[in-house]
């Protein structure tokens, strides 16, 4: 008797082990897809141009406009078409003028309604964050548009001083903004 019972032990460790195992695989799956989405309501299907700005953007070729409706049950809406390649890398929902396209978040913000939308203007875009506590902050940061293979990154700036590397009060209270360093994790 005492035999069987040690001998289902490890038969009983195996089976946890398994069952923790497929629920990381799960977990992490959750983890790695965590693609735009596109609010059919607000997108027009950048109407009248010859490609959607998101189809335009797009490194990776994801996003596609569903011109019939064939495909997604929606006519002249975009949707990306390859969620678990999407890299999460924000061009198309900066570019969309629509504020059209979001991204699933990861697991942790989701489900407890947080968001991130950018608004991108001429001079400037703002980046609008709901926290899950409901708490929303507002972050503007300059932006340029220059044509294609024209910019010059440090035009008119001061070379860089790398002993500044770490100061987090450089980074983020010279020149433009100013920060409530409070909420960092200070050493
Ligand atoms: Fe729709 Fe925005 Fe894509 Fe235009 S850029 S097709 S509005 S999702
Ligand atoms: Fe493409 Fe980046 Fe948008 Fe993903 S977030 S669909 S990779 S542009």
């Amino acid at each position: 008797m005492n035999g069987q019972k040690a001998d289902s032990l490890p038969k009983i460790t195996e089976l946890a082990f398994c069952v923790v195992f497929q629920l990381i695989l799960q977990q992490s799956k959750e983890i790695e897809l965590i693609p735009t989405y596109v609010l059919t309501d607000k997108c027009d299907g950048c109407i009248g141009q010859e490609k959607t700005a998101c189809m335009y953007i797009c490194p990776h070729d994801l996003m596609l406009l569903d011109n019939d409706g064939s495909v997604t049950g929606h006519a002249m809406k975009a949707f990306n078409q390859e969620p678990e390649q999407c890299w999460e890398c924000y061009a198309c929902v900066k570019i969309c003028p629509q504020q059209a396209i979001e991204i699933r978040h990861y697991a942790d913000v989701v489900p407890l309604g947080a968001s991130v939308q950018p608004l991108r203007g001429s001079e400037s875009i703002m980046w609008s964050i709901k926290f899950r506590n409901g708490n929303r902050k507002r972050f503007e940061f300059p932006i340029r548009t220059t044509p294609e293979g024209s910019a010059e990154p440090y035009a008119n700036k001061p070379s860089a001083d790398f002993n500044d590397i770490d100061n987090h009060s450089v980074l983020f209270t010279k020149g433009t903004h100013s920060c409530d360093m409070s909420q960092f994790i200070q050493n």
